[in-house]
């Protein structure tokens, strides 16, 4: 069958098929079905959008028909329907019942078919679209129950006169142009472009819905009028993309008032959504995003699924967790943790829960305090008899790391590393002796017979010097470490160089502004030498002027280091016993105390 055509209608424009065939069949005072009856095809078969039928419609008719490729819903494989090139699902179409807008409508009457020119758009068939853009009015439900299903013109005309009526003012809002838009294949570019159409809509509604109603609410009871200001609401949030939903996602986190924490007790419905409601892949995106948050912000154990991927190790951990691996109790933790500068104390108002940390790095910091020990238990550790153990345990040999005080406070420790590659370096070019091997003592000894401060024996071992070492098989430790007199008086006895003011730096870790002061005012011996290298005049220090001035003084970082405490308590201690620093504070610029005053090396 082929209409003349003067019995055909001109197809419009984002019309429907199955819109056209109602539309003529209505020209010839049949409906829908009984036309497609009559053109050898079945309606039903127009509306799900088969090829076959749409063509021999428009072949009836005498039309193009690829007009009706763009308005043509078709059904896809895995319950996915095609407009164009857009996804849709039955969920996102609302086709039981058709809907339109009353002013589209009024001015498609003006046009030449009059009574049968009013047709239906295929964006009406999109359940979001709630509201016509062009109008700013919603969309009126013009056809109810099963009968004449999808029957367009049938229905417009048993139905009142919509123009009878004046629709109330609706905003359209950014999501529905934006539908319109992709629909028409225009590329403005959106962060949801990434997303199927149906996911994009869905998305922008349910984390508009989180937004305007909270993650926490049953959103069974949202109208019609709900879903479309959450849409709105949610389309605008994801304008500002990755950034914009992570800011939100932080700000629901931040308003989360319950004592329990985790992806799910936080982000609600959100949440749920997306791990269970939408096991689609086409939702990816946002969940990624989503997963991203949760594992940089909340503690998860090795082996959870977070939003359908499985954690294989475990990222971050809470005070909370953290207790419950290492059996410390959350309080002095906390304090350890700020103490390691693994947390801040600006976290001290939030809950264990919500403090969250590096797993990694905090088990390790952790651990290495669970091995630290204090300057007697490194001292029994290492085997250093007193008063030795000052003397060893300290710059620039080792240094302490300062620990929490189960009192409150800090207090110096050891790490176990830390002694075990002091020890490591002190016997590196040390080797077994055989216990008829004479001359050799152990290091205090040594420095007894040689009449050697220990730390100068220990400087010559630290710095490879030594070269005849060996270890007592019948001691441990430092004990064992045993060097060759003879060797060590020969080191003894070697010319020493003069010091440059530079040297002198280093050896009193002090200033150039304070060496330059100690010479000035001599109370560091100190004359003029031609320098062998450049040939001009220097200051140096003669090295036993070095060490006359170090048996006669020591500064008070010094004297702190030698007693392994802060300099401050330290300072309070002198003053509390009466002794002053041996400089006036405006001739040299740092504070010395006499020796005899404050007692030799070692003693406590
Ligand atoms: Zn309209």
């Amino acid at each position: 069958m082929r209409l003349h055509p003067t019995l055909s209608l001109a197809p419009q424009p984002r019309e429907t098929p199955a819109s056209y065939c109602s539309r003529v069949a209505r020209k010839h005072g049949r409906t829908a079905q009984q036309f497609a009856g009559d053109c050898g095809i079945r309606f039903q078969d127009i509306v799900v959008g088969n090829e076959d039928a749409v063509s021999a419609l428009a072949d009836a008719c005498g039309v193009d028909g690829a007009h009706f490729s763009c308005s043509t819903v078709r059904r896809g494989a895995d319950r996915i329907f095609t407009i164009g090139n857009e996804q849709l699902t039955s969920g996102s179409l609302r086709r039981l019942q058709l809907r339109a807008c009353p002013q589209c409508l009024l001015e498609d009457r003006q046009g030449p078919d009059g009574e049968l020119a009013p047709y239906m758009r295929v964006e009406w068939l999109i359940d979001a679209v709630r509201v016509c853009p062009h109008h700013s009015v919603p969309l009126d439900v013009i056809s109810v129950g099963s009968h004449q299903k999808h029957d367009f013109a049938w229905h417009l005309n048993r139905g009142e006169d919509l123009a009878r009526v004046t629709p109330a003012h609706r905003e359209a809002g950014a999501l529905i142009r934006y539908i319109f838009d992709r629909l028409a294949g225009r590329a403005d570019v959106h962060w949801l472009d990434r997303l199927p159409l149906y996911a994009a809509i869905r998305s922008a509604e349910i984390v508009g819905a989180a937004i305007t109603r909270g993650v926490k609410a049953s959103w069974n009871s949202l109208s019609d009028e709900d879903w479309h200001a959450a849409g709105i609401s949610g389309f605008e949030l994801f304008t500002g993309g990755d950034r914009a939903f992570r800011t939100y996602l932080a700000g629901v986190q931040r308003a989360h008032d319950q004592s329990s924490w985790g992806g799910k007790v936080v982000f609600g419905q959100l949440y749920n959504f997306l791990a269970q409601d939408a096991r689609d892949a086409a939702y990816e995106p946002i969940r990624g995003i989503m997963r991203s948050h949760i594992l940089e912000t909340v503690q998860i154990p090795a082996g959870d699924v977070v939003l359908g991927v499985k954690l294989e190790q475990r990222r971050l951990h809470s005070i909370h967790s953290a207790a419950r691996e290492t059996g410390l109790h959350p309080k002095p933790l906390r304090r350890k943790l700020v103490a390691f500068g693994i947390i801040d104390s600006l976290a001290d108002h939030l809950t264990d829960d919500r403090v969250v940390f590096e797993a990694d790095k905090a088990l390790a910091a952790l651990g290495s305090i669970k091995t630290s020990m204090s300057l007697e238990g490194a001292a029994v550790y290492l085997n250093i008899p007193r008063p030795h153990n000052r003397t060893v345990l300290a710059p620039p040999f080792i240094t302490a790391i300062s620990v929490p005080s189960p009192g409150g406070g800090h207090r110096p420790a050891f790490l176990q590393r830390d002694l075990d590659s002091l020890l490591a370096r002190l016997t590196c070019s040390a080797s077994d002796r055989g216990l008829d091997d004479v001359g050799y003592v152990w290091l205090g000894e040594a420095s007894k017979r040689c009449v050697m401060p220990l730390v100068d024996v220990l400087m010559l071992l630290f710095e490879k010097k030594l070269t005849q070492v060996r270890l007592n098989p019948l001691e441990r430790g430092f004990k064992a470490i045993q060097v060759n007199l003879k060797e060590v008086r020969e080191h003894l006895h070697a010319p020493r160089s003069t010091l440059s003011l530079r040297d002198v730096e280093r050896h009193l870790k002090a200033s150039t502004q304070v060496v330059k002061a100690l010479v000035d005012t001599g109370a560091l011996c100190s004359s003029v030498q031609i320098n062998r290298v450049s040939n001009l005049p220097s200051r140096v220090v003669l090295p036993e002027d070095m060490d006359l001035f170090m048996g006669t003084y020591v500064s008070l970082m010094g004297l702190a280091r030698e007693r392994g405490i802060h300099f401050r308590a330290l300072k309070s201690q002198l003053d509390a016993a009466g002794i002053t620093p041996a400089f006036e504070p405006n001739t040299i610029p740092a504070t010395f105390y006499l020796r005899v005053q404050v007692g030799s090396p070692g003693r406590v």
